[in-house]
């Protein structure tokens, strides 16, 4: 981990070995003046664990813990307010706390048994292909198109494979799970059989991986970044909640959960996750939730002119 550029106290220094997290930081930010608070922090946190494997280990399921319940906050705190009722899509179709809790308990069963004993591996692979942990980090549009990308690449995997799951058969083995909620909210994000959870985690965590094993360039922090992005995405396409400022409304082919409430209300069409572009190219929309009478305005339209 520790490359040239990081410097830890001088062995003849007079300063004492380092033993806390708090002491790495200091003597981090004392030896190198060119890195930033968040790169210092970075740094001190993998010389302080000694163990990059645990290092990263323990970083990436406190990160995806923290966002994901996180993020669900916000949701959970406006359904119990009135005035957020106006911007529900399924307004009729309020989760209650309990249904709630009975989905968090499989998420977080789901984590802790399929998820955390994968983390472990992915410090191992990350190195075997060569993503970095060094610091200073990459410059900011570096990380922006990279993300950027990754955003386009998932939304065409999670197009193909989503789609796939809504065949008879896969439907009934594995993605029903997924469809218990016809009005989701945030925490059903993840709600999802093992199987699914890894046919889909492979757009998100594995094309990258196969981006950095071609081009040999990939920052851990900018596949955190983007791990970031994409469960904000998630969680937002399942929070059943629609505003005036919900970004599809400045980035027209922007999903959201205009367009994947949908997809829970009515079970087909709208398969991708981050963009409409795909739905649109293969005839899958199944509408939009902001305007949920165009199907039939344009069914009564139609039979006019017949
Ligand atoms: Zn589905
Ligand atoms: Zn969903």
């Amino acid at each position: 981990m520790y490359e040239s550029r990081i410097l830890l106290s001088h062995p003849n220094s007079t300063y004492a070995t380092p033993v806390t997290y708090g002491d790495y930081f200091n003597d981090i930010s004392q030896y190198n003046v060119h890195l930033n608070v968040f790169e210092k922090a970075w740094a001190a946190w993998y010389a302080y664990m000694q163990n990059d494997v645990l290092a990263t280990g323990i970083m990436s399921f406190a990160m995806h813990e923290l966002v994901y319940f996180g993020r669900c906050v916000p949701f959970m705190i406006m359904d119990k307010i009135p005035y957020f009722r106006r911007y529900k899509i399924q307004g009729q179709k309020m989760p209650t706390l309990s249904e709630q809790w009975q989905c968090a308990k499989l998420v977080l069963l789901s984590h802790f048994t399929v998820e955390l004993p994968q983390i472990w591996l992915f410090h191992p692979m990350a190195q075997y292909f060569g993503l970095s942990t060094s610091v200073p980090f990459p410059h900011w549009t570096k990380m922006a198109w990279q993300i950027a990308l990754f955003f386009v690449l998932e939304d065409a995997w999670h197009y193909w494979f989503h789609r796939l799951l809504h065949t008879p058969r896969l439907y009934k083995m594995i993605h029903k799970l997924h469809h218990q909620y016809s009005a989701p909210f945030g925490l059903a994000a993840e709600y999802a059989s093992p199987i699914e959870t890894m046919i889909l985690a492979f757009g998100t965590v594995g094309i990258p991986i196969v981006f950095c094993a071609i081009f040999k360039d990939l920052h851990i922090m900018t596949m955190y970044l983007w791990i970031v992005g994409r469960l904000f995405q998630a969680i937002d396409a399942h929070s059943g909640y629609e505003f005036p400022w919900s970004l599809h409304h400045f980035l027209p082919f922007w999903a959201g959960a205009d367009h994947h409430d949908v997809h829970h209300e009515k079970f087909l069409g709208n398969y991708a996750s981050s963009f409409r572009w795909w739905d649109a190219m293969m005839a899958t929309e199944a509408g939009s939730a902001s305007a949920p009478k165009t199907r039939e305005q344009k069914a009564a339209v139609a039979k006019k002119v017949e």
